[in-house]
């Protein structure tokens, strides 16, 4: 295990290769058609059905029906896409982080562990890896049978029928589970310790985090906790205590807060909040079922070893931090209940902060009252009491003077955005400004201010800014955000940005969004730079190609073995020269003719293997009720009602991965867009005027699909 360190923040981004930035950019611009599309479908049929269906934020894996008043507009986004142009950026900072890639990244063939709470990095193969991935997932997790597996997604199907919501949600993506390290540990190099990080989440957690949302709005207006969601709401607090001398800090955290809630303590907490909204039967069961968590590694299901019905809050669960805040509330209810004559407590997510102004012998025992409180629901804290000033989140507080200021932990470097980084500038110009907005809001004056910044200053200096922080008091302290839900009605164009991109695509975007929908069309009242409206999206950082890399590796040593790739009777008869069992591939058709006319060319996909499409492809030259079934076949019969002699030769242009619930993205599908729309030269014959076709491999994934396998039954 080796040390490798990155000298720039791994949320850099490089230039990305011509074809990968253009088949984002189809990705992104097929979702606003489908958006638009549908928009238009309901602005024209008023009474469609579901139009109004509560959908909690899935949208419908339905294509959108053509739209005729829309179709040139689609026809002119297509040329865009056809016709952006690149241009060579000359930049020392892009070229070093290409090479990093090329000699840190994918050189090698270990893989990059990060570190838990630093930018480090280990090199460690693969053995290594799965030793220790391993014993760290048979500490807390048992193997589980496919019955359970199966149960939980049948649980989920239920819900989503009764939603009418099943052929929206997917079943659980099986999300990987993996490690990082902890080397700030001592004695880290000869016996690591890990964090273990289960990202696989179940999808009705989504419909779960809405209810717990508008259960947990209504809490805190109705009841007025501290719960706090920011550091401002913090200060907002503290300066509002009068009198601040007369008080002292006790600060605790709850330890490992997450997989400590239990079921019982949920259930309880729902049962509290059920005095000031109305949770039903339904409501209760959906945000409990969504706790129901399995682990993957390598596709076998694990469950956690303590919890008998598998409920667990896990870290990337959607609704984990909602839930979080519920029991939250509860807790800080049950605290208030206590100690509300002479203390006031307040909670940020696992870190409680509060204020006493009984004497040190009296706090004593209130410390030990609180450790009680939480240990009667399963939950044990840390907690200090009787000081003066205590570090909270990001900011030293004082009682004794009434000031705060910044804090940083002892040995954590800010580490920024290079501001060469291939990132929209509007987010780069933000970086400097947004760092000295939020310096000056912790810091309660100009000298607490200047103790702080030079830490931040040397980090933005370090990452190529030039700005020079200075206190800059904030006059308005408003706390509520008035921004939520205001935008609703706009659709969102987030098409890729790239430097080494020449074209101008928001400009582009624009104009032909004017010109295509004037003041006089039918659909400019939902159709205008109102309301529709572009924002940049980036492309991958270097994390996220470290993490590209990490993951084809390990698929690299747990692939099967390469099963025979052709089993044609003759291998020189092989359409696909000894390819023919590939599966999961574009392929290439090309057709020639004796006489001298141009050959034509033909794009297709495939995922099963190609050996079975090229069976349907023949059967389609042959049988004359198929005639209309490709655009190849057509080509063909065409030629042979001609009486024109041709011959075919295949190709593999590409082999991918179809639709996985895990990106939730169809590489298939995308390349063969890419190929049929920025290479027209290598598909002559297929037709360039469809963005929005629906992704058949996909569907298999719905909950409305699921069904137990036979051995489970
Ligand atoms: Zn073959
Ligand atoms: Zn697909």
């Amino acid at each position: 295990m080796e040390s490798t360190r990155f000298d720039n923040s791994t949320k850099d981004i490089p230039l990305p290769s011509e074809t990968e930035y253009k088949r984002k950019l189809i990705e992104k611009t097929k979702h606003l058609c489908k958006r638009m599309r549908w928009k238009a479908f309901f602005f024209l049929n008023t009474n469609a059905e579901g139009s109004r269906k509560e959908t909690f934020g899935f949208s419908s894996r339905k294509s959108p029906p053509q739209v005729h008043a829309m179709l040139n507009f689609e026809k002119r986004l297509l040329g865009m896409i056809e016709s952006i142009k690149f241009w060579k950026v000359q930049c020392e900072f892009q070229k070093k982080l290409s090479a990093d890639i090329k000699n840190n990244i994918v050189k090698s063939d270990k893989l990059l562990v990060p570190a838990d709470k630093t930018s480090n990095f280990y090199r460690m193969d693969t053995t290594s890896y799965n030793d220790l991935l391993q014993k760290n997932i048979t500490k807390t997790y048992k193997k589980v049978t496919q019955v359970t597996t199966c149960s939980i997604e049948l649980e989920a199907k239920a819900i989503a029928k009764k939603l009418h919501l099943d052929d929206r949600i997917n079943t659980t993506a099986k999300r990987e589970a993996f490690i990082t390290l902890k080397d700030h540990k001592p004695n880290f190099v000869n016996n690591p310790t890990c964090r273990l990080i289960n990202p696989a989440k179940a999808e009705i957690g989504q419909i779960s985090k809405q209810l717990l949302d508008r259960i947990n709005t209504r809490l805190a207006n109705i009841l007025q906790l501290n719960q706090w969601k920011n550091t401002k709401a913090v200060l907002s607090w503290f300066n509002n205590i009068q009198h601040k001398d007369m008080y002292s800090f006790i600060a605790f955290d709850v330890v490992e807060f997450y997989p400590s809630i239990s079921i019982e303590l949920l259930s309880e907490a729902l049962q509290f909040a059920s005095e000031y909204d109305t949770i039903t039967d339904n409501e209760r069961h959906i945000i409990l079922q969504a706790k129901s968590s399995l682990l993957y590694s390598y596709g076998e299901p694990w469950g956690k070893k303590t919890s008998s019905n598998l409920f667990d809050v896990t870290m990337g669960s959607y609704d984990g931090a909602e839930s979080c805040e519920l029991v939250g509330a509860y807790l800080l209810y049950k605290i208030k209940e206590k100690f509300g004559g002479i203390c006031d407590f307040g909670l940020y997510r696992d870190d409680g902060l509060g204020i006493s102004r009984a004497s040190p012998r009296q706090t004593e025992l209130i410390k030990k009252d609180l450790c009680g409180i939480f240990s009667s629901y399963g939950l044990k804290i840390t907690i200090e009491a009787n000081k003066k000033v205590v570090n909270f989140l990001d900011v030293t507080l004082n009682l004794s003077d009434g000031k705060y200021m910044a804090y940083t932990k002892p040995g954590n470097i800010p580490l920024y955005v290079n501001r060469k980084s291939n990132h929209p500038p509007r987010i780069i110009e933000n970086i400097p400004k947004s760092i000295n907005k939020r310096l000056s809001e912790i810091s309660i004056d100009e000298n607490s201010f200047n103790q702080s910044a030079p830490l931040y200053q040397k980090a933005l200096d370090d990452s190529g800014y030039h700005h020079r922080l200075a206190f800059t008091p904030s006059l308005t302290q408003s706390l509520n955000s008035t921004r939520r839900n205001r935008h609703r009605n706009i659709i969102w164009y987030n098409p890729p940005f790239s430097k080494n991109v020449a074209t101008n695509v928001g400009r582009t975007f624009l104009k032909i969004l004017d010109e295509e929908f004037p003041e006089n069309h039918v659909f400019h009242k939902i159709f205008n730079r109102n309301t529709v409206k572009i924002s940049y999206s980036c492309m991958p950082n270097i994390k996220q190609k470290i993490d590209g890399r990490n993951k084809s590796i390990l698929q690299k040593t747990t692939a099967p073995p390469i099963l025979k790739a052709c089993n044609c009777r003759r291998p020189a008869d092989c359409p696909m020269a000894g390819n023919c069992l590939r599966s999961s591939v574009i392929y290439q058709a090309t057709v020639t003719t004796e006489d001298s006319r141009p050959a034509q060319t033909y794009v297709g996909l495939t995922e099963t293997t190609f050996k079975t499409r090229f069976a349907n492809h023949k059967s389609s030259f042959n049988d004359p009720s198929k005639r209309l079934s490709t655009e190849l076949s057509k080509h063909i019969w065409h030629l042979k009602e001609a009486k024109l002699k041709f011959g075919i030769t295949w190709k593999i242009l590409k082999q991918t991965t179809p639709f996985s619930p895990v990106s939730n993205r169809c590489n298939l599908c995308l390349w063969e867009k890419y190929f049929i729309i920025c290479r027209p030269e290598l598909a002559t014959l297929n037709k360039r005027n469809e963005l929005v076709t629906s992704c058949r491999h996909a569907n298999k994934f719905l909950l409305k699909n699921f069904k137990p396998t036979t051995a489970t039954r």
